[in-house]
């Protein structure tokens, strides 16, 4: 019985976690983003390209390592949580 109630928590834990991370999403704030590429270089997984002079975030590919927040100069990549 105890182990089916430690079973249970592990469960829950692991979906809230997974359900955590699934949730927040990094993306490009477009009004201050001024289309400089610097997040498209450094993108370790090439999820950032820039159309019509704004970076675009394909969130299919972004695996949330955050470089690319780190690198923008103008502040214009948030993490939504
Ligand atoms: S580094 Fe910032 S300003 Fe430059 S393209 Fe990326 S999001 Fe836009
Ligand atoms: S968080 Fe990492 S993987 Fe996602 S777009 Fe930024 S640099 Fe690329």
């Amino acid at each position: 019985m105890k182990n089916k109630y430690i079973l249970l928590l592990i469960i829950v834990f692991t979906a809230i976690s997974i359900l955590a991370v699934t949730m927040s999403a990094i993306y490009v704030e477009s009004n201050s983003c001024v289309g400089c590429g610097d997040c498209e270089q450094v993108c370790p997984v090439d999820a950032i390209q820039i159309i019509d002079g704004k970076a675009v975030i394909d969130a299919e590919k972004c695996i949330q390592c955050e470089i690319c927040i780190k690198s923008c100069t103008y502040n214009a990549i948030r993490k939504s949580k």
